[in-house]
């Protein structure tokens, strides 16, 4: 297996040169494009290549776990009354949604509009409390209790955010967040400044590719509706606008991040985490998208 995701990082490097890496948020402009990681946890164990243990933040890779701690902590109706479940088609920080979509069909959970939402759903006393609460949830699926904020990318995101804080308050115009919302926002910040490599992600993944149970401690972290869920949300709109095309080339339920991080979740057999910082257009990391094809075709891992 070893010798297989070397093969297919050594294939698909060259690539990173057509992506570049992120640079709106000011602190990602420092990501070193040469660098390529992969891992995969299953039954048998860990297995990992390149620059497996070079961290990044997850960005939006997080937002399944937003989702998940917003199931557990409220439940599906509350979930479902905030968020929907279909694909934009529109880039992850776009402004131009009609009313109906506000208003009735809601927003998607893997856009920020919608992630941003599901924030205020986390249980916690306070926003720190919150954001407390999805780092562990996070610590727990990666197995790593030293999951810690990038900080240096909190405050970048947190300096240069205001079309995250502009969407917010569109999200409170719509009388879909209450609360305060430079707070809702800074739960938001540091959730996406989570630093984690790629095997922490592969661990995440490989948690919801069994159903919510961590099968090294047989603990279960949450249940199987919500593995489902999160699974299904992710095949139809884990990947931007690219989530279709990439269905269609890899199959596997899968989130990618600004941060050049991708966590893809194939069910029943393992989790993969790759990294790579180049991005093409629509935020995806470009050799990153190809390493999961090579895998996917090698493996023979689509769900479809
Ligand atoms: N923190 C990033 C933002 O909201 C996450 C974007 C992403 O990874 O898609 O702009």
């Amino acid at each position: 297996m070893k010798e297989l995701l070397e093969k297919i990082l050594s294939e698909t490097y060259d690539l990173r040169k057509e992506g570049k890496v992120a640079s709106y948020i000011p602190e990602l402009a420092k990501a070193d494009s040469d660098k390529m990681g992969i891992c995969i946890v299953n039954a048998d164990g860990e297995c990992f290549a390149g620059d497996y243990g070079e961290r990044f933040t997850m960005q939006s890779v997080v937002k399944p776990v937003i989702l998940l701690l917003a199931l557990m902590d409220r439940g599906m109706d509350a979930v479902r009354s905030l968020v929907g479940v279909e694909a934009t088609g529109k880039p992850f920080d776009a402004f131009n949604y009609s009313d109906q979509a506000l208003k009735e069909d809601h927003i998607n959970p893997m856009i920020n509009t919608g992630a941003i939402a599901l924030c205020t759903l986390i249980e916690g006393e306070n926003y720190n409390e919150k954001f407390d609460r999805l780092l562990n949830l996070a610590r727990k699926m990666a197995d790593n209790p030293e999951l810690s904020l990038d900080e240096n990318v909190y405050l970048s995101e947190k300096a240069t955010g205001n079309k995250n804080r502009a969407l917010a308050y569109m999200l409170k115009a719509y009388g879909m967040i209450e609360d305060d919302v430079e707070s809702v926002v800074d739960c938001y910040f540091k959730a996406c400044s989570i630093k984690v490599d790629s095997v922490d992600l592969a661990k995440i993944a490989y948690v919801l590719s069994n159903k919510g149970v961590n099968t090294k401690t047989g603990e279960r972290l949450f249940s199987e509706d919500y593995a489902r869920f999160v699974n299904a949300v992710l095949t139809t709109s884990g990947m931007y606008d690219g989530s279709g095309e990439f269905a269609i080339n890899v199959g596997i339920p899968a989130k990618s991040g600004v941060g050049g991080g991708i966590m893809g979740v194939v069910p029943g057999k393992m989790g993969i985490g790759i990294y790579s910082p180049a991005l093409d257009k629509k935020g995806n990391s470009v050799a990153g998208v190809k390493a999961m094809e090579a895998l996917s075709r090698k493996l023979d891992l689509s769900i479809f």
